[in-house]
């Protein structure tokens, strides 16, 4: 088992779907990340928030594998992001996206993150990605995920983290953006050229689709009668996928096909309540459940 160490915001989210909402909830990349990875392996979390993140609100935190000595606490406001979704919750709009204390944030790894093996470098601004990944030495597993926002607003650094990473996890849209191609297929191929050789891309209530080199091992969501937020589900896949393969002693294709499935879970277990509130909920017994129902629904006999 090893550890592994992300950077991604920590963030108040604010969210309407056709259900209801929430109000400045604790959420961010790194935040669905690490509460999700830990159920594996131990986390050290770099990041920051401002003085209006409570005590109160760290305790997402409290009690799980998860180091905070990389967390940094400045004056100034928290990282704020607002999503709506539409009716089937498969499209969401930004209502807002205010950096905030990320605006002036230089990562600074604490000496013991900086022989981490795993590297995750979840969702924020590309060059404190590569900040981060600089301060790690000779990684054996560097992975990342962006979004729009960036892929829009800073092409050239993310350009550059790409180039040096194992693998990318965004969703179909964001593929589709990157390449400039609609074909998923050659807009995977496309972006395995800009560097990952890994590429694994979320596709919502239709699942995962990861390919490596040429092959492309596929699963479905699994079908849920109650959805309420979508919110994280991509950095809880993340965080279940790495903590699987952090957790692994080696790392061969059947472990890769095993952490798609235990990103899945995660995920599917995350999206059935507001915010954080599914996962922080979600016990390892559940977890175990939701793998083999996982099985059930992916496996048949070939005649
Ligand atoms: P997901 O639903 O997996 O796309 O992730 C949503 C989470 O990402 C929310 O908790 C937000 O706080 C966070 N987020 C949204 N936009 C950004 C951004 N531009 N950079 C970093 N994190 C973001």
């Amino acid at each position: 088992m090893h550890p592994i160490v992300t950077v991604g915001s920590v963030a108040f989210d604010s969210v309407k779907t056709p259900f209801g909402e929430a109000s400045r909830v604790v959420g961010g990349a790194a935040t669905y990340f690490s509460v999700a990875a830990s159920f594996f392996t131990d986390v050290r979390l770099v990041a920051v928030v401002g003085d209006d993140f409570t005590e109160e609100e760290m305790r997402v935190f409290a009690g799980r594998r998860i180091d905070l000595a990389g967390l940094q606490r400045v004056p100034g406001e928290t990282f704020r992001w607002k999503g709506e979704y539409g009716f089937d919750l498969s499209t969401r709009e930004t209502t807002y996206t205010r950096l905030n204390v990320f605006d002036r944030f230089r990562p600074v790894l604490p000496d013991p993150y900086r022989s981490t093996p795993f590297v995750f470098l979840a969702n924020i601004h590309p060059a404190l990605q590569a900040e981060v990944l600089t301060q790690v030495d000779g990684p054996r597993f560097v992975a990342a995920d962006t979004m729009n926002y960036w892929i829009d607003g800073t092409p050239e650094e993310l350009r550059a983290v790409l180039r040096r990473i194992d693998a990318l996890l965004i969703n179909d849209e964001e593929a589709r953006q990157l390449a400039g191609e609609s074909n998923l297929v050659k807009a995977a191929r496309a972006i395995q050229r800009m560097g990952p050789r890994l590429l694994v891309i979320k596709r919502g209530e239709h699942g995962v689709l990861m390919t490596r080199d040429q092959g492309f091992f596929a699963v479905p969501a699994m079908p849920l009668d109650t959805v309420i937020d979508p919110t994280g589900a991509g950095d809880t896949f993340a965080g279940g996928f790495m903590g699987y393969l952090a957790s692994a002693r080696e790392i061969t294709d059947a472990v890769f096909t095993r952490a798609t499935i235990a990103g899945s879970a995660l995920a599917s277990l995350a999206v059935e309540d507001f915010g954080l509130d599914g996962l922080l909920g979600a016990s390892p017994k559940v977890l175990n459940q939701r793998f083999a129902a996982f099985k059930r629904l992916t496996h048949f006999e070939a005649l």
